[in-house]
């Protein structure tokens, strides 16, 4: 990244010239580190539960025929550290192909029925009471319908995982768009914390965040599809109280 030393005056149009070209490669330079951070970030992350599945295999291997203990407890370590893995996989490859914008496809939905879709898979698979509040009877934006779905399903998994209280999900809209949030009452979130779960791959508690499956990708995924639709996302929380993540999307979500 070799940047063009200047002589000239500030009004000297190839001074102004390579001013703007120096200040793309401060992009570049920028956008490049920040991709050299986020492989190593993500190869130390897929190393971790690789390290485990390896001792536990290795512990198999050894002991396992003799000892059931060792087997079970072996079985069942390699078994949930491959489903995170696998988590993990899926989520990177979201969040690759969010990164190179691929199509964001809008059109216009109904925020209320990919809500339901959303709460009725979840239900599926969870035995939790979610409850779904509106006062509309549409609630109507221009979006990326699965895009819109994964954010709602990040928002009432972390719900999920970090509470054991009923989940609420409100939606409405007013002149400036569509919005709806997600609120738990569960172990909420430390304020020295709150401007840091958007970063990939950061848990407030790595060892809470693993026993629940977590891979600390969930929020930027939400961040990056809210970005992609010009939207906000924004989070109140009191630790011990509960958490609430409030998502608008404005009516104009072109970028
Ligand atoms: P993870 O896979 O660890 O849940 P996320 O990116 O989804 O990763 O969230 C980042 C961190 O933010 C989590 O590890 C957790 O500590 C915190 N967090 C997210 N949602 C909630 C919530 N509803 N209640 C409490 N803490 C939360």
């Amino acid at each position: 990244f070799k940047k063009l030393e200047l002589t000239g005056s500030a009004n000297d149009e190839l001074v102004q010239l390579g001013n703007t070209f120096n200040s793309m490669i401060d992009i570049l330079k920028n956008n490049f580190e920040k991709q050299q951070q986020f492989v190593s970030d993500a190869s130390h992350e897929l190393k971790t539960p690789l390290t485990v599945i390896e001792s536990y295999a290795r512990m198999l291997k050894r002991w396992g025929m003799n000892k059931p203990e060792v087997l079970e407890e072996s079985v069942e370590a390699i078994y949930s550290e491959s489903v995170r893995m696998k988590e993990m996989a899926n989520q990177l490859l979201s969040l690759a192909r969010h990164d190179m914008e691929q199509a964001v496809e809008l059109s216009q939905a109904d925020l209320l029925q990919l809500g339901e879709d959303v709460v009725r898979l979840i239900q599926a698979v969870h035995d939790r009471p979610i409850t779904l509040h509106s006062e509309e009877r549409e609630v109507g934006a221009f979006v990326d319908e699965q895009m819109m779905k994964q954010l709602m399903f990040i928002l009432l998994d972390n719900a999920l995982k970090y509470s054991t209280s009923p989940i609420e999900l409100h939606m409405g809209c007013d002149d400036a768009g569509a919005f709806f949030s997600v609120n738990d009452r569960g172990i909420g979130i430390p304020q020295e914390d709150i401007p840091h779960i958007f970063d990939r791959f950061y848990r407030v508690d790595k060892a809470r965040s693993r026993e629940t499956g977590g891979t600390g990708l969930g929020l930027s995924i939400a961040k990056q599809i809210v970005d992609a639709h010009a939207g906000t996302i924004d989070v109140n929380s009191i630790e011990g109280a509960g958490t609430s993540f409030m998502v608008r999307i404005p009516v104009k979500t072109l970028r």
